[in-house]
């Protein structure tokens, strides 16, 4: 008889974008005339940049000759990418990295989720909350989260974020293996300085702990004060994983590839303590389990270093951040309370008079029609918080502040 993996069983229906989908859906049945307009979802708007687009069409063109043409790739990535991130992500901004410690992937979501197949089951994980629902629910399924609990899993330790810490979380009351950290962060969109993340570094070194740094993010950060790699912080190559991503910071999200970085002198432990060097171990799991990313996304992806990509891309970060700018105005001018969106494209606003997010989000929707994604949704402590997009339409977006800033709240 076939068992399942009773991990997944545990797993609640993801219940925050359909649960939202459905709202919207029956309000707009009901409202035909209402002219909705879209803040929820993290995904980008503007077309890919032109170097990207002539890097895949050649690629293509490279798949149709038999010189060229591309079989089962490196399942690592190709030479040609790998060099291209060491030089311009880590080289030039002065962070010791080898291109032997780069894994290109189809994306952040699988490397962050897959990561866990070479940890072992009795980790003791913490989470900053709100978070990126990914990596909890990959160590639902991996075995580490215990029970769901009032909102909670009961084996996992979790970092509340809240305007009260100024969304700066504290190392942790009891002793844990691995720490997520996602600077900038998704979905407060606040950020962590050098001296903050040290300290999380520093924690990870004197307990033999492992961070997983997602920064998926980075290229929204546009203050000196503000890491772009957690490899800027002092001892990170000893026990820090880094997780980066084109999707955002190119337009990839449906193209799809990233990278992550596993530093050979990050090590973990058998339980007779000897140490083993979690490289070797994700480079087997990657050789075992993925096949590589397409020849033609990853053509793609090294024209984003070329010097009229990196230009055209600087171009569409501005667009989104010029909307996260008006939009922090405009919430600002609203008399609300609003984090976020200086270094990220995201912007979280306390929801005011106490009011829960899914009633900010019905009042919203009803009164404004605005779409947005209630705080909660990201875990307990996003109750009360709610969280705007920056990802859309200029006009759009200036035309969903003009209707925010003469609310009636
Ligand atoms: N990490 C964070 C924090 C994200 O918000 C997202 C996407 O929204 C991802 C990773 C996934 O990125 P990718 O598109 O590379 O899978």
């Amino acid at each position: 008889m076939v068992h399942v993996n009773e991990n997944f069983l545990k797993l609640p229906e993801s219940y925050l974008f359909s649960e939202i989908a459905r709202k919207v859906n029956e309000y707009q049945a009901a409202h035909p005339e209402a002219d909705v307009i879209r803040m929820g979802i993290g995904d980008v708007t503007l077309p890919l940049p032109q170097a990207v687009i002539e890097a895949l069409h050649k690629a293509v063109d490279d798949m149709a000759n038999s010189n060229e043409f591309h079989g089962y790739g490196p399942e690592q990535g190709y030479a040609f990418l790998r060099d291209t991130i060491v030089r311009n992500d880590y080289t030039e901004r002065g962070i010791e990295i080898h291109s032997d410690e780069v894994f290109i992937s189809d994306g952040s979501k699988s490397d962050t989720g897959n990561f866990g197949d070479i940890l072992g089951t009795d980790n003791i994980i913490a989470v900053t909350d709100p978070v990126y629902p990914v990596y909890v629910d990959t160590n639902v399924m991996g075995g580490r989260a215990g029970e769901l609990l009032d909102g909670k899993w009961s084996e996992i330790v979790y970092l509340p974020c809240v305007s009260e810490n100024g969304f700066v979380p504290s190392l942790p009351d009891r002793k844990v293996d691995v720490i997520y950290l996602c600077y900038p962060n998704n979905p407060t969109g606040t950020t962590l300085t050098r001296e903050q993340l040290k300290v999380w570094v520093d924690y990870a070194l004197e307990n033999k702990a492992l961070i997983l740094f997602d920064a998926a993010y980075e290229a929204f950060v546009s203050d000196d004060t503000i890491p772009h790699s957690i490899y800027e912080v002092e001892g990170a190559r000893k026990c820090a994983v880094e997780f980066r991503s084109f999707s955002k910071t190119a337009g990839f999200t449906g193209l799809r590839c990233g990278y992550t970085v596993v530093p050979k002198e990050v090590m973990a432990y058998r339980k007779d303590g000897e140490r083993v060097m979690l490289n070797r171990l994700w480079n087997r799991r990657q050789c075992t389990k993925f096949n590589g990313t397409a020849y033609i996304i990853q053509r793609a992806a090294e024209a984003v270093y070329s010097k009229e990509g990196k230009a055209q891309i600087r171009e569409m970060l501005n667009y989104y951040m010029n909307n996260a700018r008006v939009m922090k105005e405009g919430l600002l001018a609203a008399g609300l309370e609003v984090f976020g969106g200086d270094n990220a494209p995201y912007l979280w606003l306390k929801t005011p008079k106490g009011i829960s997010s899914w009633t900010f989000f019905d009042r919203l929707l009803h009164e404004l029609n605005i779409v947005g994604t209630p705080g909660v949704g990201f875990g307990p402590s996003g109750e009360g918080y709610f969280r705007l997009t920056a990802f859309g339409d200029k006009a759009r977006t200036a035309e969903a502040m003009e209707r925010i800033r003469t609310w009636k709240i």
